[in-house]
């Protein structure tokens, strides 16, 4: 193994998740790893609502529109 510090992309097919550069060392690490596994980069934490909760959001939006046109 030549490169055994980065996922590989068995490894990201594997675990299904993306992964993203470190600005300190441009290793490739996973997005939701939280810290860099090669320098010790701590990434920024998510911003913003999950997925899930903006769908939510926008499934009720879409159920009050509604609601209110049939009204
Ligand atoms: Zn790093």
């Amino acid at each position: 193994m030549l490169d055994d510090e980065g996922p590989s992309q068995s490894d990201v097919d594997r675990f299904g998740s993306e992964t993203t550069t470190c600005p300190e060392c441009r290793e490739d690490v996973y997005e939701d790893a939280g810290v860099c596994p090669n320098c010790g980069h701590v990434f920024d934490p998510p911003t913003g609502p999950p997925t899930w909760a903006i769908w939510v959001a926008a499934f009720l939006a879409t159920v009050i529109v509604v609601m209110w046109v049939l009204a």
